[in-house]
């Protein structure tokens, strides 16, 4: 296969990003907006030896799938949706299928457990218009104007649009008066590439059961000149509760800044979950599909199997969303959270709800937790901080090993984990079986239609065996081996091939742990010096195998 070369494909697969993959001649090439069951001509753009990169140039024949045309006509160069160009319910089944490849892949269960645990997925009866929050960047077009949109996939080029299907109805509203306020005022978008120019973001959230607004400009700079003509504009919108500035004059890709001063109004809005209300301010963690939301809730409620008496840790809990959804059932929650303003947020929000029983640390759930666990025993005589049921909901990453060993230590009845990222689910699923927890439920609920994105819950449940005993003893060996169990050598083995199409060998993987100074077990076959005879892994390979090893979070 060449470069610029044009194919004829039928689409027979979903890769992990949206894409369409299809074969020629045993060829196989990857093709952005392509949908499984569709036959295109396509442009390769990219040629490796086993696999490549096309451009859809033209759909020959639509698959059943394809909604045709779309709900939105930028969908296809807008990064925000990946498959709005496949229909709803095919989407839904790629997604419930990915979870439950990397729970078989990288987390080693069995396709008998998930046919006994998993649950069908929870798609929305209407899928657009979900989104409470919106972050639109600002740009300059061609002539000198403002625009603001989404930026392209995988690039930061801003694709002109203040009318985004998943967004609700007043983004509009706002956006357009954003932007003849700039071009009446002559205030400058940001740019990235000078880093001049003032205006760079509009994060836009609404209460969807309260109707309340909330606007936040992100500034490059500490101040936004004639704040009050635009805040005069802004306020008159219906529901419009808090309008916030933030500077930031970072040259990063972060988007909020530390800190944000009110220009009008309250420095947060309040919206419901099920019967808890919350207040939102502009830096906290808020789930973006409430509908969705309500029911991942209820599946974290329903897996807790709370009676009353229960003491719940909630790791990663953002301005206290769980915590407070479990504490009206459980005797005693402590959440803990990273950003010192939702942990002040989850306070609150329990004050407001009456809510007595729920307690918040700030602080990383990896020091949090180990931290409480040793000053427990301090305490209490060597007795055992215990938990009934931990839930977690990290970020994309995934918990670090600090906690799941700590969480391990503390033996709670059940673990719920909450996902926004199978892989990394499915890795620290692992290392809680193998600590003596078992699957008992899985299920996947779409939080983001249209997006590759998945979010999915898990229960974990403490096994009653003999090895479950042990465990305590085994955590203090996994401790010295805990970077290599992460990911077996056929695991990384496949990574490579899967993502580069090269064929590396154990030998090449163990040098490369060596070289990043994981330890190896004494009897591997190792080369004992610089002098050895065995063949060195050629650095294209080293590169590979690296970053498979990030990826399965080693190095
Ligand atoms: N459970 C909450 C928030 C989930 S999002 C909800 O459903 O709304 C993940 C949260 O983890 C974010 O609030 C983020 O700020 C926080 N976080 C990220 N890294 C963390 C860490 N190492 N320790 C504790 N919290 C962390």
């Amino acid at each position: 296969m060449q470069k610029n070369e044009m194919v004829r494909v039928t689409i027979e697969d979903i890769g992990t990003n949206g894409e369409g993959i299809g074969k020629v001649d045993g060829y196989t090439l990857f093709i952005k907006d392509a949908i499984i069951g569709d036959v295109v001509e396509a442009k390769v753009m990219k040629a490796k030896k086993n696999y490549g990169y096309a451009r859809l140039m033209k759909i020959i024949t639509p698959s059943e799938y394809r909604v045709e045309p779309p709900v939105c006509p930028l969908a296809r160069k807008c990064g925000g949706c990946q498959i709005q160009e496949m229909e709803y319910g095919r989407q839904l089944q790629f997604k419930e299928d990915k979870v439950r490849e990397n729970l078989m892949r990288i987390g080693g269960l069995t396709e008998a457990l998930l046919a006994e645990t998993m649950e069908p997925i929870i798609g929305m009866e209407h899928p657009y218009a979900y989104r409470n929050k919106a972050q639109f960047p600002f740009g300059t077009d061609k002539n000198g104007h403002p625009i603001t949109g989404f930026y392209a996939g995988r690039t930061h080029d801003i694709i002109a649009n203040t009318d985004c299907a998943l967004g609700v109805p007043v983004n509009q509203d706002i956006l357009k008066i954003m932007l003849r306020f700039m071009e009446e005022y002559h205030i400058k978008a940001y740019d990235e590439e000078t880093g001049k120019g003032l205006i760079r973001h509009v994060l836009i959230r609404y209460g969807f059961k309260t109707k309340e607004i909330m606007v936040c400009i992100v500034i490059n700079g500490k101040e936004l000149p004639y704040a009050d003509a635009l805040a005069e504009r802004l306020e008159k919108l219906d529901g419009m509760t808090s309008i916030t500035v933030s500077p930031n004059a970072r040259r990063t890709n972060v988007i909020m800044g530390d800190s944000y001063e009110v220009l009008w109004g309250k420095p947060f809005i309040t919206d419901y979950i099920g019967e808890v209300k919350y207040q939102i301010s502009p830096l906290s963690f808020y789930q973006v599909n409430p509908v969705q939301t309500e029911i991942l809730y209820g599946l974290a409620l329903d897996y807790a199997g709370l009676k009353g008496e229960e003491t719940v840790w909630d790791l990663y809990c953002g301005i206290g969303t769980i915590s407070l959804f479990l504490a009206r059932q459980a005797k005693q929650v402590y959440g803990v959270e990273i950003v010192p303003q939702a942990v002040i947020d989850a306070r609150n929000n329990a004050k407001i709800n009456g809510i007595t029983n729920a307690e918040f640390f700030e602080g990383k759930a990896e020091e949090v937790l180990p931290e409480y666990y040793r000053r427990y025993a301090v305490e209490h005589g060597g007795k055992k901080a215990y938990a009934d049921v931990v839930v977690v909901d990290p970020p994309r990453k995934g918990c670090d090993e600090a906690l799941l060993e700590t969480i391990v230590r503390m033996q709670p009845e059940r673990i719920v984990y909450v996902s926004c990222d199978s892989a990394t689910l499915a890795r620290d699923v692992k290392y809680l079986c193998g600590g003596g927890y078992e699957v008992k439920k899985v299920r996947v609920v779409d939080q983001f239609p249209h997006s590759v994105h998945v979010e999915s819950i898990v229960l974990l449940s403490k096994l009653h065996t003999k090895q479950n005993i042990e465990v305590e003893l085994e955590i203090s060996e996994m401790d010295l081996t805990a970077a290599e169990s992460k990911a077996t050598y056929e695991e990384i083995k496949d990574y490579v091939l899967e993502h580069t199409g090269l064929k590396v060998s154990s030998l090449y993987i163990a040098q490369v742990k060596q070289k990043c100074g994981i330890i190896e077990r004494e009897n591997y076959n190792l080369p004992k010096s610089e002098n050895s005879r065995q063949p060195k892994c050629p650095p294209e390979k080293e590169k590979a195998i690296r970053d498979a090893l990030e990826y399965f979070k080693m190095v």
